[in-house]
C-alpha cells in the first residue's frame, strides 16, 4: 500500500521574513501565483498560500506565510512564527541595512522555534546588478557561517525563486523522513 493509500499527508509551515520592501510579498505571489506587483502594497489580507509538490511519489504542501507589513514596526507576533518548520530570510542586495539586519531577523527566529527549521538565506532582486550594494560573495560567506542554505533571486525576472522555495520544502522533507 502506497503512503498515499495510508492517507499520509505532508503540510509544512514555511515563513518568510526580513526587513519591509526587500520583496518577501512578490518572492510569494511568484512562486504561488506567478504573479509581481510593481507597486505591491502589502498583502491583501491572506495569511498565507498553499503550495504543492511531489517528493518520491507524495504529495507534500507547503504552507507559506506572508507578513502583512508588522515587520516595519518590528512587530511579528510569535504566532506567524509558531509551528514553522522552515523559513526564507531576505535581504534586498540594493541595500545593506537590510543584510545588516539579517543577524536579528534569525536571532528572532530561533527565540520562536522549538524544532529544526530549514533556513535560506534569500539575496533578493539581483536582477537590479546595477545597483548592487550587498556582494553574492558576502551572501554566501554570511549564509556558510550562520549554517543556511543561500540563494540570489529576482522575484521580479523569475530568478531562482522556484529553486529557493523548492529548495527549502526538500529540505523539511528529508528532516523528518
Ligand atoms: P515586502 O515588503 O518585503 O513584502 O516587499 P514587496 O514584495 O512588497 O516589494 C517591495 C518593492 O520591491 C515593490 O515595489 C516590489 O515591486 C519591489 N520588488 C520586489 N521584488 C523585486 C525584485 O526581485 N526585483 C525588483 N527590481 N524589484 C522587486
Ligand atoms: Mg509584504
Amino acid at each position: 500500500m502506497s503512503d498515499d493509500e495510508r492517507g499520509e499527508e505532508y503540510l509544512f509551515k514555511i515563513v518568510i521574513i526580513g526587513d519591509s520592501a526587500v520583496g518577501k510579498s512578490n518572492l510569494l505571489t511568484r512562486y504561488a501565483r506567478n504573479e509581481f506587483n510593481p507597486n505591491s502594497k502589502a498583502t491583501i489580507g491572506v495569511e498565507f498560500q498553499t503550495q504543492s509538490m511531489v517528493i518520491d511519489g507524495k504529495e507534500v504542501k507547503a504552507q507559506i506565510w506572508d507578513t502583512a507589513g508588522q515587520e516595519r514596526f518590528r512587530a511579528v507576533t510569535s504566532a506567524y512564527y509558531r509551528g514553522a518548520v522552515g523559513a526564507l530570510v531576505v535581504y534586498d542586495i540594493t541595500r545593506s541595512s537590510t543584510f545588516e539586519n539579517v543577524g536579528r531577523w534569525l536571532d528572532e527566529l530561533n527565540t520562536h522555534s522549538d524544532t529544526t527549521v530549514a533556513k535560506m538565506l534569500i539575496g533578493n532582486k539581483c536582477d537590479l546588478e546595477s545597483i548592487r550594494a550587498v556582494s553574492v560573495e558576502e551572501g554566501k560567506s554570511l549564509a556558510e557561517s550562520e549554517g543556511l542554505f543561500f540563494m540570489e533571486t529576482s522575484a521580479l525576472d523569475s530568478t531562482n525563486v522556484k529553486t529557493a522555495f523548492e529548495m527549502v520544502i526538500r529540505e523539511i522533507y528529508s528532516n523528518i523522513s
